[in-house]
């Protein structure tokens, strides 16, 4: 089993050893794939298996996975079937529904849950489901977008247990493996104060940090540091790395920093955003968390760098 370093980021935390070594052992992935034992995260139009419960305190979400022997329509009716990983003795694996699946005709399905997007109900799920549920979401999603060779345009096939696509055509045969996407997400602050801003397609009241895609040939820091003055017309020091999240909706990972404001007053490009200023800590502190103002989703990094910036001495 790989070591997994502490990082209490949701998304992150998945319980399964990922084993690798069993991606090539095709004969071990057709017989687990219909194991009794084995389980089927199913993902239908980005949507995941979850169950509704109550708990003291609330609402609460639970992943569904799906015993492989109760899953036989599910099976023959698949768009592809990925490896996630090992449970103990247990294998997972991702099952991407195709878009024209409808859950109501497989009867077997409805005492199990239903298919919402996890991130509509995240926070309600346990750390280490949410982080199984976003893996096979990932993967699944990644199948459905690289049917196609983007080298020649052929079609491509499944290989390694769902963690290799390869072109059909003999003359070609590239292989494509599942993308990640990297973005900076960045807390940029000059002691007593941080920026939050907002995008005009965001929930009533939400501000953020600033964020952004790397672009090619360019460094984290300077991603940092472009983003920062793209968006809001400062330059930034002491670019410093906090911790990443998983976010495959559809294929990131979110690079956390802090980074330090030359002072300056901020010029907001209002192509990007709606509107972004200087908060200090007392303000923050009481936020309202209501629809005049409200800080990220308790599931995003973004509160994370905003929470461990407000608890800094
Ligand atoms: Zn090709």
């Amino acid at each position: 089993m790989s070591p997994r370093p502490p990082n209490t980021n949701f998304y992150s935390g998945l319980r399964l050893d990922r084993a690798e070594h069993l991606r090539r052992d095709a004969r071990w992935l057709a017989a687990g794939m219909t194991s009794a034992e084995s389980r089927l995260v199913p993902v239908w139009q980005a949507r995941s298996l979850v169950a509704r419960c109550s708990e003291v305190g609330g609402e609460a979400i639970r992943a569904v996975s799906l015993p492989a022997a109760e899953a036989g329509p599910l099976i023959a009716a698949a768009g592809e079937i990925a490896f996630l990983g090992l449970d103990g003795e247990t294998a997972y694996f991702a099952l991407a529904l195709p878009d024209d699946f409808t859950p109501e005709a497989v009867s077997e399905l409805a005492p199990h849950g239903e298919f919402l997007d996890i991130r509509a109900v995240g926070p309600l799920l346990p750390r280490a489901e949410g982080a199984l549920l976003a893996y096979a979401r990932g993967l699944a999603h990644w199948h459905r977008r690289h049917r196609f060779c983007g080298v020649c345009g052929a079609p491509t096939v499944s290989e390694q247990g769902g963690h290799l696509r390869r072109c059909s055509a003999t003359a070609c045969g590239t292989e494509h493996f599942p993308r990640t996407d990297p973005a900076v997400i960045m807390l940029v602050h000059d002691g007593e104060r941080c920026i939050l801003g907002r995008q005009a397609s965001w929930p009533p009241g939400m501000h953020s940090v600033l964020a952004g895609f790397v672009e090619t040939g360019e460094s984290l820091e300077e991603a940092v540091a472009r983003e920062v003055y793209e968006e809001v017309g400062i330059e930034v020091t002491e670019v410093a790395y906090q911790s990443s999240q998983p976010w495959p909706f559809p294929s990131s990972i979110m690079l956390g920093f802090r980074a330090k404001a030359r002072f300056a007053p901020l010029r907001v490009n209002t192509q990007e955003l709606a509107a972004a200023e200087w908060y200090d800590r007392a303000a923050l502190s009481a936020a309202p968390e209501d629809e005049r103002f409200r800080l990220p989703r308790r599931d995003s990094i973004a509160r994370r760098l905003v929470e461990d910036w407000l608890a800094m001495d």
